[in-house]
């Protein structure tokens, strides 16, 4: 954990050695534009950058175990899934949503073999 603490507290040095990062940078710092919102499974072997080759401020995303959304229903609670989907296309009106699955995944195997995966 602690070279990811210790990563974290030098961006803002690395990115001073880099004309090319500061100016993207800056203009994110002003305002984000995505491409898409890219919904995927938290699993840690997901990477959407790495797959999609998508650069800082190119995706909107939504993680949770799975790729897990709640229907949608009239009367339903607010929710962070719901919420971030709606702020993706109404705010941020991005052009795509993808659903990015993956192989191995653990919470789409439990929901398969029957599993109670609501504690
Ligand atoms: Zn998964």
């Amino acid at each position: 954990m602690e070279t990811f603490i210790q990563h974290a507290r030098t961006l803002t040095a690395r990115i001073a050695d880099r004309s090319e990062e500061q100016e993207t940078y800056g203009r994110l710092a002003a305002g984000q534009s995505p491409l898409a919102l890219f919904i995927t499974c938290s699993d840690s072997r997901v990477v959407p950058s790495l797959i999609t080759g998508a650069r800082p401020g190119e995706l909107f995303e939504l993680r949770t175990a799975g790729n897990a959304v709640p229907v949608y229903q009239d009367d339903m609670a607010a929710c962070a899934e719901a919420a971030t989907i709606e702020y993706a296309m109404r705010v941020l009106r991005v052009a795509d949503i993808v659903v990015c699955g993956h192989s191995h995944c653990g919470a789409v195997g439990a929901k398969i073999r029957g599993e109670d995966l609501t504690g």
